[in-house]
């Protein structure tokens, strides 16, 4: 373990704290991933100093009141920004949400106890070491996650915990410990109490996770609790239904960036009825566009932002678009889906070929990974997109005889289409002759 990494703004936090007599431990999340060997997203310090007794030891520090009523404070140090927050421990917990009320303690045992899981229940201080009261670290060489305390009360307090346990579990790549799994399963329709942006947050960083597969399918009756759209359909069999969720979190799993919409893309591509949509293209891609509005209302259902939601929509609707093999088609896809999310078009298209083959190498993957280099050859280039990239405009269109009107944008567009598709180079010249010769016609 290498507690060395404690960054020195962090440290002499802990030191200002404890220059006045009070204590100060790193808690939680960050003490966890030192053990684990990875590097802490942020450094949460806990102490037996209420937060006006915090203020004082902070002063001449920016501090932000974050949290004051729950006894947490931002200090901002050398443009770095810690969460300190004074030990303390949950009231009443209603309707099986967050406590109502927190209360101060003088003892950090009272508050490593209300922490969710074995893992995240550990403190640490350079002067008294680590303080490990419920065997955290030697779940962590287990790799399990473990309730600290008993599974069912602890889910009852708060039923959010559930979905942490399974967010952990496919974020660390760990196994839900035997107790606390069968209590998940037994307790799951508490998660109808939590709200949906909680759930969305745990959900998100589910599915991006590198044990997702794994905790997806072990765990589908709890995250039916949220999207029962993926629960089996009336009209058709069970075990259809799951063969068909395990189908699209296989193909969701072998997504290798971790990019949330292209995973949440393939986790929903497959959740709509499949009707016998057949090999035409039209009625699949009715059957795209059923499963892209299915796949909004769910998001919309969680709170998802627009971006979000449009995004796996777009995905979605074209999964089926044939990958690009000419520069044109690369362009005028560019246009149309900009850079982003194309490059996650061509991420999911290669998940859905790698998990049809895993392990092996499919042959369809050297087409997407000809298309990536093709796409960065584009980009390389400085290629005209738009019509606002276009080397000419309207007034050139009037200068060349062409009323005011409609017909100037058709012209424009035209003539952008043809640049997308390299017929055309977008320089004012060529594209001045091709618009008169256009006008010529016309007349
Ligand atoms: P991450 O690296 O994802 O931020 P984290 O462990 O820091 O992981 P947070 O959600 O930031 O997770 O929570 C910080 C700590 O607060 C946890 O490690 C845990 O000890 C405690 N905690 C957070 N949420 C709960 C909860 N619902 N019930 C009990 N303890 C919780
Ligand atoms: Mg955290």
């Amino acid at each position: 373990m290498n507690f060395d990494i404690i960054p020195r703004e962090a440290l002499n936090m802990a030191g200002l704290l404890e220059s006045r007599g009070f204590e100060a431990f790193f808690v939680g999340g960050c003490v966890r991933d030192i053990l684990r060997g990875t590097r802490p997203n942020d450094w949460d310090i806990a102490t037996n100093a209420t937060p006006e007794q915090m203020k004082e030891c902070f002063a001449g520090l920016r501090v932000i009141e974050t949290g004051i009523k729950h006894g947490t404070l931002t200090v901002i140090s050398d443009g770095l920004s810690f969460e300190v927050t004074t030990y303390r421990v949950d009231g009443k917990y209603e309707d099986n949400r967050r406590p109502t009320e927190v209360y101060f303690t003088r003892n950090l045992a009272d508050d490593l106890s209300r922490r969710d899981f074995t893992i995240n229940a550990m403190a640490y201080s350079p002067g008294r070491g680590l303080v490990d009261i419920f065997g955290g670290r030697e779940d962590i060489e287990k790799k399990i996650i473990r309730c600290v305390g008993n599974p069912n009360r602890r889910f009852h307090e708060d039923g959010l915990r559930i979905l942490r346990a399974l967010r952990f579990a496919s974020a660390l790549d760990f196994w839900v410990e035997e107790d606390t799994a069968s209590s998940i399963h037994e307790n799951r329709s508490l998660l109808k109490n939590i709200s949906a942006e909680r759930v969305r947050d745990e959900f998100f960083k589910l599915i991006v996770g590198p044990g997702a597969e794994r905790v997806l399918l072990e765990f589908f009756d709890v995250i039916c609790e949220f999207i029962p759209e993926i629960k089996p359909a009336a009209d058709f069999e069970q075990k259809h239904a799951y063969d068909l969720y395990a189908r699209s979190v296989r193909t969701m799993a072998a997504e290798d960036k971790g990019d949330k919409y292209v995973r949440l893309a393939l986790f929903f591509h497959g959740i709509g009825k499949p009707d016998d949509f057949g090999e035409d293209k039209e009625g699949r891609q009715e059957y795209e566009e059923q499963n892209a509005e299915l796949a909004g209302t769910i998001l919309r259902r969680l709170r998802s932002d627009n971006r979000t939601i449009s995004t796996v929509k777009c995905l979605i609707r074209a999964r089926h678009t044939a990958t690009p093999k000419a520069e044109g088609e690369m362009r005028r896809l560019l246009a149309f889906f900009g850079e982003q999310n194309l490059r996650r078009l061509l991420g999911l298209r290669r998940a859905e070929i790698s998990a049809q083959m895993p392990g092996q190498r499919p042959p369809g993957l050297e087409e997407i990974e000809a298309a990536e280099t093709l796409l960065s050859e584009v980009l390389k280039k400085e290629c005209c997109l738009s019509l606002r990239d276009l080397a000419v405009g309207g007034e050139d269109l009037i200068a060349l005889g062409m009323r005011p009107g409609r017909g100037i944008g058709k012209l424009l567009t035209g003539l952008l289409d043809e640049v997308i598709d390299g017929r055309l180079p977008n320089e004012r010249e060529a594209l001045l002759r091709a618009a008169a010769k256009r006008i010529e016609r016309k007349k």
